[in-house]
């Protein structure tokens, strides 16, 4: 029974985390199906990795996006990291996600899947019905690909290309701070490779490469951020799961 709706600035909660990383969450979608949206505070401009649902304007209620220019990239193009993206002038995504990203659809931001009225602790209308949902097309202005950097003047993020969970999935990844933004790719619950585009194959490979990566801190996509010995486990977890007998990728 709905007894209360929430809009405005209270759909959003937003938490400085030091290292100007502000950790910007939609506090009225239940744990397991909100992702994080990440704010980084750079010199020149700021960064926005995701940007949540898109029920509720972020631009709206969210002051922190609005005071400098802003690049909003998109981890990988499912629904609930692409959501407000469409509310920022300059947004980037890998190639492989691009076309999701301008013609975003049910299916191909994998919303069916997902999305659903029991997603909400409390909705964010009174009338709310998520059938309604939709993800507003965001063409990218810059397309991403292995090895590229987003520039805020001070701080600077290199994208590593990292398929498996989607085909287009991304880490961006700061050498000087050791700090990894690592999207769906590697967060600390379940992970999920049986999306239509998933590939555990990749999946695989992108993990051993993480591995390589001398990252400190891990802001993911989704739960808590953890540091470099749960990183391990998180990777060794995954490949020893997908590669144990009787597991079709092992017989590859
Ligand atoms: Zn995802």
């Amino acid at each position: 029974m709905i007894t209360q709706a929430v809009t405005g600035n209270k759909w959003y909660e937003t938490k400085k985390l030091g290292d100007g990383i502000s950790l910007i969450r939609e506090s009225h979608i239940k744990p397991f199906y909100r992702c994080n949206i990440w704010h980084v505070r750079g010199r020149d401009r700021d960064m926005l990795i995701d940007s949540g649902m898109g029920v509720v304007s972020l631009r709206d209620n969210v002051r922190l996006v609005c005071e400098r220019p802003l690049v909003a990239v998109a981890s990988h193009a499912h629904f609930d990291h692409i959501g407000g993206h469409h509310e920022f002038a300059e947004r980037a995504v890998h190639a492989a996600e691009a076309e999701i990203l301008a013609y975003p659809s049910w299916r191909n931001t994998v919303a069916e899947t997902w999305v659903s009225d029991d997603m909400f602790v409390i909705p964010p209308s009174a009338d709310y019905k998520a059938a309604d949902y939709e993800v507003r097309p965001a063409p990218a202005t810059r397309l991403l690909h292995e090895g590229d950097v987003i520039d805020l003047g001070d701080r600077h993020f290199e994208i590593i290309h990292l398929p498996g969970h989607s085909p287009g999935s991304i880490a961006l990844w700061e050498e000087a701070t050791a700090i990894l933004f690592s999207g769906d790719v590697v967060y600390d619950g379940e992970l999920l490779d049986n999306a239509y585009h998933s590939n555990v194959e990749h999946y695989i490979a992108s993990m051993e490469r993480l591995r390589d990566i001398p990252a400190r801190t891990v802001h993911a996509g989704h739960f808590t951020s953890f540091g470099r010995d749960r990183l391990l486990e998180l990777i060794d977890d995954y490949v020893a799961g997908r590669r144990a007998p009787g597991c079709p990728s092992s017989q590859r």
